[in-house]
């Protein structure tokens, strides 16, 4: 079947053929960590629509915006490659009326961790998910593990405003080396790129210790061995569906999870791990 690609709601709809239909949200720029969003969507549902639109609302005023990479036309290549059925990819002006008003508040769980270094974000990400859901009308909408507090928020929304859609979250795809892909990491030079990977190697350090102390302490200790060249915003081993900060005697599955800067490049990364009673 030849790709559609859709702009507004009118053509989401012509382009409805009945069956089940997953959601892909995406900012384009697409890389492996999409494309396996998109395989796990293709074995679950008889539609696929995979959404392209880089959202102006979640990005702080000093963010990377107008420079994040837009690469359509290969992303369309990607998406034939993968059998989708529909890219949605609208206008900004058609998402965002200029006199809107009304959005999605993320709550608290939208301003520690990662909320906390980016003020609004969360905000912006539910409200233009709500948004997609609404026009696409999904039975199911995939999501990746990487961008992990984000996931943990759209469960909540979804639980909180009884959406009608499944949600699945993906594992993270990684370079052999280890670095997560994101569709920032084009932004490395050689050198920022061996600096990055004290991300990844961190958290396997941290994730290989038994207690919450011993997995901070050592994760930590292999993000200071990177040096200034890391600049980092948050190391935090948390409860995957709160994102509050486990305690000692915390059992069961945890996020520990980083931000960190190398120059100008912003990236994120997390690993699940499981604590046992000692
Ligand atoms: P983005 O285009 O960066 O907004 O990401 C769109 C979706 O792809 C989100 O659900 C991300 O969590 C997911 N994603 C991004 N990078 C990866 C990765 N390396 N592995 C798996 N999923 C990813």
């Amino acid at each position: 079947m030849e790709l559609i690609v859709a702009r507004g709601r009118e053509d989401l709809v012509k382009a409805r053929r009945g069956g089940t239909v997953a959601l892909v949200p995406t900012m384009g720029a697409l890389h492996e960590g999409h494309r396996s969003l998109i395989r796990q969507a293709r074995v679950r549902a008889d539609q696929v629509v995979v959404s392209i639109f880089v959202n102006p609302l979640q990005f702080g005023p000093n963010e990377d915006f107008s420079r994040y990479p837009r690469t359509f036309e290969s992303d369309l290549d990607a998406c034939r490659a993968e059998d989708v059925d529909v890219v949605f990819h609208p206008a900004a002006e058609d998402m965002y009326a200029p006199d809107r008003q009304v959005g999605v508040s993320a709550g608290q769980m939208g301003r520690i961790v990662e909320g906390a270094f980016r003020p609004g974000h969360f905000d912006g990400v539910l409200t233009v998910v709500l948004k997609l859901f609404n026009l696409v009308q999904p039975d199911l909408a995939v999501f990746g593990q990487k961008d992990a507090q984000q996931l943990a928020l759209i469960r909540r929304m979804v639980a909180d405003l009884d959406l009608p859609i499944e949600i699945l979250g993906v594992p993270t795809v990684r370079e052999p080396d280890g670095l997560a892909l994101s569709s920032r990491n084009r932004y490395l030079s050689g050198d920022d790129r061996r600096v990055a990977l004290a991300l990844s190697r961190a958290l396997r350090a941290g994730a290989a210790q038994l207690t919450p102390a011993e997995i901070r302490r050592t994760a930590r200790a292999v993000l200071d061995e990177a040096g200034p060249e890391l600049d980092v915003d948050y190391l935090a081993l948390v409860d995957p569906a709160t994102f509050t900060e486990v305690g000692d005697g915390f059992e069961g599955m945890a996020v520990l999870a980083v931000a960190a800067s190398v120059g100008s490049t912003r990236l994120i990364d997390n690993v699940t791990l499981t604590l046992n009673p000692s």
